[in-house]
């Protein structure tokens, strides 16, 4: 195992739905066993998971995405607990307890909410017990809003002092173009320049919020904050103890001096 102690792994909504829009359930579970290898590996897990909104949607028989905010709202509210139902069923299976936490962006940027939020989170992981975080997408209004998960994971990484923040996608890393304009997988990346913003100006996901933009801004964050960040597929078998185990798997952003 590499040393990382802390571990945030933000599960997008593109690995938690399937083609037709439903939750995911079999890759959910399937994640959940291999979180808990490196649980009993005396990591500390959280996990940042999206999908409230899409598996509210499924639930509302909804033809497309969610488009007004009361939609998007509601679909949260209707999802969130059918997701963590899901959760809490599969780690309990593990004999894993988990916890909901669900932040707005001024409990992190509140001196007072922050120390809370990081004592709650603290106290859970001492407990072993494994937070469940995702935006409070049903009172978040503009001016409170993180408003993509890849930020908001980033922010909860930094507050913890994770040692590595995870993203699970639905691509298997972060491509970019050599100057002869050929594709390629980045496997590090230690500096976000030009060319790295450029190439996520270019590259979506299918079912998430932001696409890569929002995982450079992520990126950003966790550089800064000295914070290993990895992006990866959701759906490679044996994905979790791969990154753990330091392979190369999907594309590192490496601080300097890491
Ligand atoms: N909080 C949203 C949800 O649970 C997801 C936001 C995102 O995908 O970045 O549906």
């Amino acid at each position: 195992m590499a040393n990382y102690k802390t571990v945030v792994v933000k599960i997008g909504s593109s690995t938690l739905t399937t083609k037709e829009g439903k939750l995911d359930i079999a890759n959910l579970f399937r994640l959940v066993s291999e979180f808990k290898e490196i649980i009993k590996n005396n990591i500390k897990l959280i996990i940042v998971t999206s999908g409230a909104v899409a598996t509210g949607a499924e639930k509302l028989n909804l033809k497309s995405k969610p488009k007004s905010i009361p939609e998007k709202q509601a679909a949260a509210a209707i999802g969130q607990s059918i997701l963590m139902r899901q959760y809490e069923k599969a780690f309990e299976s593990y004999g894993i307890t988990v916890a909901q936490i669900l932040l707005t962006r001024d409990a992190i940027e509140n001196k007072e909410r922050y120390l809370n939020a990081r004592n709650t989170l603290t106290k859970l992981l001492e407990e072993n017990v494994v937070p469940i975080v995702n935006e409070n997408d049903t009172v978040a209004v503009e001016e409170i809003k993180f408003g993509d998960n890849d930020n908001l994971s980033a922010m909860v990484a930094e507050l913890i002092k994770a040692n590595l923040l995870l993203l699970l996608t639905d691509v298997d890393g972060f491509y970019m173009k050599t100057d002869e304009g050929v594709e390629f997988k980045a496997d590090v990346i230690e500096e976000i320049d030009q060319k790295v913003t450029a190439a996520a100006g270019h590259s979506a996901t299918r079912v998430g919020t932001g696409g890569m933009a929002t995982k450079i801004e992520a990126a950003k964050i966790c550089l800064k904050a000295k914070i290993p960040m990895v992006i990866a597929h959701g759906r490679m078998q044996g994905v979790i103890n791969k990154i753990v185990n330091g392979e190369n798997v999907g594309t590192m952003f490496l601080p300097k001096g890491k």
